[in-house]
Parts: C-alpha cells; structure tokens; sequence
C-alpha cells in the first residue's frame, strides 16, 4: 500500500510531525538526505505507526500515491531550492511540494511560481510549536493553492493542535500568505517575550524581588487576562533552581539573546509596507543591544544614571506593571494585526485575521486566552483598522492606563530601558491623538527640499519660498 504523504528532513520538527500524521493512523513515507538518520528514526519510532523508510529520493517518491505530497522539513534557506531540485524531474504533473520550514515569504512566492513551471503545485505552510507542538499538535499556517490544501487538509487539520473542537489550522491565501502569517506570529512572538523580559526586570531591580518569587507572580497572572503559554513558562523558567550553583537557573544565564531571523524580517517588511510596528522592532532591537555584552560591560562603569530600586509600594507595583504588560501586549497585536492587515490588501491575500486569531489558540507559542477576544473583534468588524478600536479593547487598554503610565514613568525615573513598555505607549498616545506634531516635519521639508505640504484649510500642495521672499505658492491639487 501507498502512503499517503511523506515527509523529508527528519530532524527534530520533521521527525515529529510524521510521528504526528503515523499516530494518528495516515501512511507516512519517511526520507532524510543522510540515510542513517532515516534507518534510526525507523528503529526508534517505526512501529508506533504505518511508516515506509524510503532510503533515497526515488524510492521516497515511489511509495506516495498520487498526487504526491511530500512535506519537506529541512533547514529554511537554500537546502529548500535544494530539495526542491532534486525532487521536480522525480515527480509527475499535479504532485505538491509542502515547504514546512521557517521559509521567508518571498521565497515562497518565488518557488511556487519555479514549480508551477514545472506543471508542480508548491504550498508553503507556517508550522508553529516546537517539536513539542508538531508532534502533539501544532498551529499550522497554510499558504498556497486552494486546490492544493483541499488534497491535505484532512492530514493537516488532524494533526494540528484543536481548542474547543475546531483545529488550529486553516487554509490562509495564496502564494506566500501561510509563511508571511507565521512570520508575524514569530514577531509577536518577540514582542510578547521582549515584554515579559521587561516585566521581569523591572520585578528584579525595582520591586526588589527574587526569580523564584516572580515566577510566582507569573504563575498567578497566568490565570487572569494574561493566561498564555508564554507566562506559563515564565513561571516554569523562573522557578527552576541550578543544581551548580543552588541559586535560579536564570540567574547564570548569559543576557545575550540570540535571533534566526523572523522578527528582523516582520520588522523590515513593516518598514517596507509604511505599517507602525514599534513592539515588535523595539524587541529586535533589544535583542541586538543585548548582544553588545563587551559594549555594555565598559559602558556600565562609564555612562551614569540612578541605580534602580524601592520607592513604590511593591503590591501596588506588581499591579502597575501586570498592567502595563497587558497593554503594552494589546498594542503589539494590534501593531501585528494591522501589519498583515496592509499586506494582505498589498498582496491580494484576502487575509481573515479572525481566522489567524483562530489558529493561534492552540498550538503555538504565543497561544493566548486573549486570542479568542481578537477573534471575537474581527467576527465583528471583519474591516478593523486597528484592534484597539474595538470597545473590549479600548476599555482593556482604558482602565491599564494610569498603570501602564505610572511604570513608564517609574522605569524612567529609575532607569530600567523598558523599550517594549514605552513604545507601546507612545504608540498608543501617538494614534489618539487627531492633530500631532507632524505639520513641523512638513514645514522642515518644504523649507530644506522644497517637498510642499498641505494645508488644514485648503486644497492642494502649497511651497513656501521660506528663503527667498516668504511669500506661499500653490504648487499642485
Ligand atoms: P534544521 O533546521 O536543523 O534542519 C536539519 C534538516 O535539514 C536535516 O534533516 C538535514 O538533513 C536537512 N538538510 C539540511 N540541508 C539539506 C540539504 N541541502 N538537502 C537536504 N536536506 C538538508 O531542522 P529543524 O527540524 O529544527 O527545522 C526544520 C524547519 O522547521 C526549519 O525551517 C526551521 O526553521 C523550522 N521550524 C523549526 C522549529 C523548531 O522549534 N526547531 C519550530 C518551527 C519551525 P541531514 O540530516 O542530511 O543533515
């Protein structure tokens, strides 16, 4: 017998979502470029479902049915092209080619258009979890032809992480959608951790506390508006004890965060759309400031400022920043959401944004309860220019205000960086207000560059000659 899909690159994600389709009953054909990898995996796993270990490509293609499909696992970047070489002249008209990789979304435009040349159908799906998620269920982002999904979804929508009896999958839009929907999760997911980071310093150094006992906090704000996997494995992260030295585990970390790549790239296609993504660009940021540890270690005997700590009352603190780190949390998605928003009209996607709200509910890293209030919002106003505007939201991030401000202002004052925190703020304050200070940028322009600026209470482009005679010239409608 055929199996039904097969998977190639059969390291830690690959292995185990074709554990995940062989457990729940689908053939799965297994292949990996070096041969002993797939032999292992057959001894390890092999009788846990209906597996055929394919030992080169050929006999991997000929144990699928047809249409193949063959899912390919294998390191993000060019081993993709790689594979996809090796595999085309292999295959017969209609077969799919399932990248299931972190792969850059143009990448994904690209290779489909590659395949589509050689009479192939190519999707390109986000697969977000970990290798815990893709081998019990993980949220999955599918892009590509419709045609195409409709030949694995039952495969893909079974394996797939399910909250309340709807699966954690669904078919995105065209091309590269379902890879540029998991890059934005990956950036709101370094948003999200930017701002627990954030939190957790201001816990550390302002409120005085120890890991442990913040892990605790973490543990209790898990069960109110900010229950989500990232807070519970803060709780678990903090409360871990090194068995060197005795003390927490995260106190001998090296506070150098390490990036692959999906949030600079989130942020350089917000940069390129003209989309204010300021949480998820500040968390690069951060990361990459962190990084600069030689930098830091001279600048920190060099460059003065307060030293943090006391001050507040530490409960109403603890409140102030749960807070904080709510609203900071609804201005990232916010930021996110009207990101895939703007592209989705750029690309002609057709995104429904409640859908990925959706499919983040389980699954996923940044699975959240607040998820179901997005969806909730876009099932309402499918047009959302901004979450924030919607009254659950807007009166979420109302009554966090006075909080949110008060940590702002404390970090400063204290000299925490909270860039995560504040911009988030600035943001919010900045999208309210109907009149900003932007009339100025304009007047330097026009006075430097002769750019011309519009005018609040006429038609048209207007220049002023500011050097010359001063006097205000119409220069277009
Ligand atoms: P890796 O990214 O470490 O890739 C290793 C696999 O790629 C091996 O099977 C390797 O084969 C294969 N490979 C590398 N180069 C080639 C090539 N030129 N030709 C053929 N095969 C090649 O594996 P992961 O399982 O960690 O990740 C797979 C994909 O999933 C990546 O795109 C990753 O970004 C993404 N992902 C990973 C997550 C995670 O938590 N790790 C989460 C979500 C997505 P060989 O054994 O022969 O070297």
């Amino acid at each position: 017998e055929k199996s039904r899909i097969g998977v190639t690159g059969l390291a830690v994600m690959g292995a185990n979502l074709a554990r995940n389709m062989a457990r729940r009953g689908f053939p799965v054909a297994v292949h990996n470029r070096t041969t002993s990898k797939t032999t292992e995996f057959m001894k390890d796993f092999g009788d846990e479902g209906p597996f055929t270990g394919a030992e080169t490509l050929q006999e991997f293609v000929d144990a699928l049915e047809t249409p193949r499909k063959i899912v390919v696992m294998v390191k993000a970047g060019k081993p993709v092209d790689a594979v996809i070489d090796e595999l085309a002249p292999l295959l017969d008209a209609g077969d799919i080619i399932i990248d299931a990789g972190n792969s850059h979304f143009p990448d994904t435009d690209r290779r489909t258009a590659y395949c589509a040349e050689r009479n192939l159908r190519f999707m390109g799906i986000g697969v977000s979890g970990g290798e815990e998620g893709a081998l019990l269920g993980p949220s999955i982002m599918p892009g590509g032809d419709v045609a195409a999904y409709s030949e694995v979804e039952e495969i893909l929508t079974t394996i797939a992480a399910q909250v309340d009896g709807t699966p954690c999958c669904t078919h995105v839009g065209a091309g590269g959608a379902g890879h540029y929907v998991k890059m934005v999760h990956n950036g709101i997911e370094y948003a999200d951790i930017q701002l627990i980071a954030e939190a957790y310093d201001l816990l550390t150094h302002v409120a005085g506390l120890s890991a442990p006992e913040i892990g605790k906090i973490f543990e209790e704000w898990n069960s109110g508006d900010l229950e989500s996997f990232l807070c519970e494995i803060t709780a678990k992260v903090l409360a871990k004890t090194d068995d060197t030295t005795g003390g927490p585990l995260v106190d001998v970390i090296a506070d150098q965060a390490e990036q692959k790549g999906t949030g600079r790239w989130t942020a350089m296609n917000a940069l390129e759309l003209g989309v204010p993504l300021t949480g998820i660009t500040e968390a690069v940021f951060a990361r990459t400031l962190s990084s600069l540890a030689d930098e830091r270690q001279k600048a920190s005997t060099t460059l003065g400022g307060p030293t943090p700590g006391g001050g507040e009352n530490r409960d109403d603190l603890v409140e102030d920043i749960r807070q904080a780190l709510y609203a900071s949390k609804v201005v990232a998605y916010a930021q996110g959401f009207a990101q895939m928003r703007a592209a989705s009209i750029e690309q002609g996607w057709d995104l429904d944004l409640g859908s990925m709200a959706t499919i983040w509910r389980g699954g996923c890293i940044i699975r959240a309860q607040f998820l179901n209030r997005i969806r909730d919002a876009y099932a309402e106003h499918p047009d959302l220019d901004n979450l924030l505007m919607v009254p659950y939201f807007t009166e979420a991030v109302a009554n966090a205000q006075d909080s949110w401000r008060r940590v702002v202002t404390t970090a400063t004052e204290q000299g925490v960086a909270i860039p995560a925190f504040s911009s988030s703020l600035s943001y919010y304050d900045g999208y309210r207000r109907e009149r900003g200070p932007a009339n100025l940028i304009q007047g330097l322009r026009d006075f430097f560059g002769a750019h011309g600026y519009r005018r609040t209470d006429a038609d048209g482009s207007f220049h002023t000659r500011w050097a010359q005679d001063g006097a205000e010239v119409r220069t277009g409608d």
